[in-house]
């Protein structure tokens, strides 16, 4: 399952000839897998793990590309207890520090740290302790500042070297030295004295962040010449991937009968848009006799850190929360993670999904997809450069019905997962066969008319006025003008949600000090329409509805009712409303 994608640095090396890498007749080999079970509790290593550890043994300089939660920090900390001296490990954050102390000393590996909120006594200890031969700690966690600005520090840490004690440097989230990459840092773009000061020492860089131009960037920063690049395949393959349709109160319901049956007894995560919904949907929830409890940013630190340490110990069994549910979440048994609401783009979805089934068992991830959600959060991100582009990329996903979850995924980590790859564990895969392609041309002139006569009329289409009109249930005034739709309401949403995805319609907001609202317009390929030739399909799934309907969607609408609108017009038998005047054609 994991892929190995080199980096110019070593196009000398390829697959089989990095294979060696895995081989466990190294001098250190017995020691590394004897701590693997020992020490870290752990029976056997992940993929890449033992390649990324031998080759760090050998005092090779490597960047390790993985993706959240796959245990990247092992490929640091086994080396670093198997070594004689310290292995430096840069973090960005203090808490992740912590986490990790807290981590290592529950399984009896010393480590110490250097921040700004150790004391002076614990300071002096630690720095004493670097340079004494028999190596109180086999971790030292810093932050990048002390590196940039302590004299001291950095003298402290020349002895070492000089003395053989400074075994290897370990950069966590190696992506912040660069300023391309999401979480620029600006103390780790000084790091390259590390290289400079100490170069016999291999350095490790880790990150889940695989672009290549981000880890050329960090190779120059760090200075290291040519590393050998290990990148992990980002695809999980025990998680099963599935996206619902929601329809509000009726996704509740569905969501708590799935997780009192099918999950019974089981723990896991139930995402929502707004502290709101994490209050509400967790309320709802309770009162079907599930354990659940919401979190969500504007609750106080400690009431946060209680909720997470419930769930942790399975004292409670579902968090409903917001996306400040995340960072050191690591649990391994969550067997469900369900999307209340959809992300806002596919990496924010694969991230929040990717918490479920840590421990490599077999785990589900939901998504209902509503079709008023993905205006919810198109206000939300409307100022973010690329939030618009990024959540049509979440909504393709939920409504692509011919292509494995899977594959659509990975365009975002640039990789490949084939269709095999996935073994069926995608709705889409699963139920291939239960898709079909329907013709929505004249759907869709429905709907531009529809546009062009609001338009007309100076009048701002939202996309629930603009669906109801479409369904007649709008004021009587526009039933009158228009033709009305007979898809069922989650069909005809599909429709205009598919228009938008390939332009023919767009979104336009418009800005309150209070509000955004937002507004379908024509797109730029509407104009398209107005040929007879043009004609568009689109896959619909048969499951979740009347199959039978969808069969008729061909006939609906018949294309004479465009080009000569005076004729009156049949849908299903049933009168279908009038028509546009003329002049709007
Ligand atoms: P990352 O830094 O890649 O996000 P971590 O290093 O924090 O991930 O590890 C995530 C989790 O995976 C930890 O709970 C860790 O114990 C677990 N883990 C690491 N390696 C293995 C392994 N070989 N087998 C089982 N669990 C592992
Ligand atoms: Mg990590
Ligand atoms: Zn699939």
């Amino acid at each position: 399952s994991s892929s190995l994608k080199p980096s110019k640095a070593d196009h000398v090396m390829n697959k089989q000839e990095m294979q060696r890498y895995d081989r466990r007749d190294f001098p250190w080999s017995e020691k590394v897998e004897q701590q693997l079970k020992d020490s870290f509790n752990l029976s056997k290593f992940r993929p890449l793990q033992l390649r990324a550890i031998n080759l760090t043994l050998l005092g090779k300089d490597l960047f390790l590309v993985m993706p959240t939660g796959r245990g990247k920090s092992l490929c640091y900390q086994l080396p670093a207890v198997c070594s004689t001296g310290f292995t430096l490990v840069v973090t960005p954050l203090v808490s992740l520090m912590e986490d990790q102390i807290m981590y290592l000393k529950s399984i009896d590996v010393s480590a110490a740290m250097l921040n700004a909120s150790i004391n002076k006594e614990s300071v002096k200890t630690v720095m004493a302790g670097m340079t004494d031969v028999k190596s109180p700690f086999k971790l030292l966690y810093v932050t990048p500042e002390k590196i940039a600005k302590s004299k001291l520090f950095m003298s402290r840490l020349e002895k070492a070297y000089n003395a053989n004690l400074l075994s290897r440097i370990a950069v966590d989230e190696v992506h912040c030295c660069s300023q391309w990459g999401h979480d620029f840092r600006p103390d780790y773009k000084l790091l390259g004295i590390l290289k400079r000061q100490f170069p016999k020492v291999p350095l490790l860089g880790i990150t889940a962040t695989a672009t290549s131009s981000v880890l050329k960037d960090c190779e120059k920063i760090l200075c290291v010449s040519q590393p050998i690049t290990l990148t992990s395949s980002f695809n999980r393959t025990n998680l099963y991937y599935e996206v619902k349709n929601s329809d509000n109160e009726a996704s509740i319901s569905d969501i708590a009968s799935l997780i009192n049956s099918k999950y019974k007894d089981q723990s896991g995560i139930v995402y929502v848009f707004s502290q709101k919904d994490a209050e509400s949907v967790s309320t709802e929830l309770q009162k079907r006799d599930i354990l659940a409890y919401p979190y969500h940013a504007n609750m106080d630190p400690q009431d946060k850190s209680r909720v997470h340490h419930k769930w942790t110990s399975n004292k409670i069994r579902v968090v409903v929360a917001t996306v400040a549910f995340g960072m050191g979440i690591d649990k391994p048994d969550v067997r469900f993670v369900i999307h209340h609401t959809i992300s806002k783009s596919i990496e924010n979805y694969y991230q929040e999904s990717g918490r479920a089934g840590r421990d490599d068992h077999p785990a589900d991830c939901i998504v209902y997809f509503g079709f008023s959600d993905i205006f919810r959060i198109s206000t939300m991100v409307v100022m973010e450069n690329t939030g618009q582009q990024k959540l049509l990329q979440m909504v393709d996903y939920c409504q692509n019905f011919d292509r494995c979850r899977r594959s659509l995924m990975a365009v975002h980590f640039d990789e490949m997962w084939n269709e095999e790859g996935c073994n069926q564990m995608c709705d889409t895969c699963r139920h291939a066969q239960d898709c079909i392609t329907v013709d929505i041309t004249q759907h869709a002139r429905q709907v531009v008319q529809i546009l062009e006569l609001a338009a007309s009329n100076n009048e701002k289409m939202t996309p629930l006025k603009l669906t109801d009109a479409w369904m007649g249930k709008g004021p009587a005034k526009h039933r009158k003008m228009i033709q009305t739709t007979t898809l069922s309401r989650l069909k005809a949403e599909a429709v205009i949600v598919q228009l938008l995805l390939r332009g023919y319609l767009r979104e336009d907001f418009s800005f309150t000090p209070y509000t955004t609202y937002i507004y379908i317009k024509l797109g730029r390929k509407a104009p398209l329409l107005k040929s007879q030739a043009h004609s568009l399909t689109m896959k619909m799934r048969t499951t979740e509805s009347e199959p039978a309907e969808v069969s008729k969607v061909h006939i609906d609408a018949p294309q004479e009712s465009y080009s000569n609108p005076g004729k009156k017009h049949y849908n299903n038998g049933k009168l279908a409303g009038s028509f546009l005047p003329a002049h709007i054609l």
